[in-house]
């Protein structure tokens, strides 16, 4: 019988066991990050929304230098915006948006919680750029209160193990109900760095001896399909590259003018990437407040806001 059999039928499945088997494996295998070692809320916090686009691995020098220059939710507070884009863009941590609310939910921690992040999810998601994920990783990871963390690798070994599953809210109760009660922290590390390191695309069942093949209804049928993504959409020369691209050279100077942004962009690029994009695009940045379009001796510049 396959774990998914027994979840049709929840008197079969032995969940103490499956979680046993999760987390001893966990605690033999894991690979040691130093935001693992730590229930500090911000510098989880931190690592969170770094790692979103990052590989764990990469992410380590970045973290204990941004730790370094802003050590806590006051002085992030504090920060000036453009050294915090500069500090995202010069190490490649993704979507600068991401940056900005950093700050953002930052300023309102320390202005509407007195410097203490919220314990609960439903208060974690009410700070800028906060969504379920984020929310539950914090609340696990700092003070144990979480629910499940359903990101993409997690969502994998689930497909795998206990699915197919027809809809993601299906997905999103089978991994409430395995889940251990009062024990987010352990089991939602676990999970994802069983997605991380065992059940990759390419799965390592045997290799790397996952906890769970003796049920698993991937392993029993040999079909390691995974779930359709929604984040397939190529990176390079988005629209998301160009962006960061623009914050990144606005990081090296004061201001630019509109010209001097246009042929840094797109003098080495193919054509269909040309001056037409630059408009819509500064316009987006302004809008989520990324950038400062102004005027010089009546020449538009453009810059990082202050
Ligand atoms: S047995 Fe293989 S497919 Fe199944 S959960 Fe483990 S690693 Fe993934």
């Amino acid at each position: 019988m396959t774990i998914g059999d027994s979840i049709q039928n929840p008197t079969n499945l032995n969940l103490a066991r499956l979680q046993d088997d999760l987390t001893e494996w966990y605690r033999i295998n894991h690979r040691h990050f130093p935001w693992r070692e730590t229930k500090d809320a911000y510098s989880i916090f931190i690592s969170e929304v770094m790692s979103q686009q990052t590989q764990l691995s990469r992410i380590t020098a970045a973290w204990d230098e941004f730790l370094s220059i802003w050590p806590s939710v006051e002085s992030l507070a504090n920060s000036n915006l453009s050294d915090v884009l500069t500090f995202w863009t010069s190490h490649r941590l993704g979507y600068n948006r991401r940056a900005r609310f950093l700050r953002e939910a930052a300023i309102k921690i320390v202005q509407q919680f007195d410097g203490e992040f919220p314990r609960s999810v439903d208060l974690l998601q009410t700070l800028p750029g906060i969504g379920p994920y984020t929310a539950n990783a914090i609340a696990s990871f700092a003070f144990n209160t979480g629910g499940p963390t359903l990101d993409t690798n997690v969502k994998r070994v689930l497909h795998r193990a206990f699915g197919p599953f027809d809809n993601a809210s299906d997905m999103e109760q089978l991994a409430n109900h395995i889940m251990p009660q009062n024990n987010s922290r352990i089991w939602n590390n676990s999970l994802m760095e069983l997605g991380a390191i065992t059940c990759k695309t390419i799965p390592l069942c045997d290799l790397n001896s996952c906890p769970w093949k003796g049920n698993c209804n991937a392993y029993s049928s040999q079909n390691f399909s995974i779930p359709v993504s929604s984040n397939s959409s190529t990176f390079k020369g988005s629209d998301r590259q160009i962006r960061g691209e623009i914050i990144n050279i606005l990081s090296k100077r004061d201001f630019m003018t509109l010209s001097e942004i246009d042929s840094h962009l797109f003098s080495s690029m193919p054509p269909q990437y040309n001056s037409n994009l630059l408009p819509p695009l500064l316009s987006s940045l302004e809008s989520d407040g990324l950038i400062q379009l102004d005027m010089l001796d009546q020449i538009s510049i453009v810059r990082l806001p202050r």
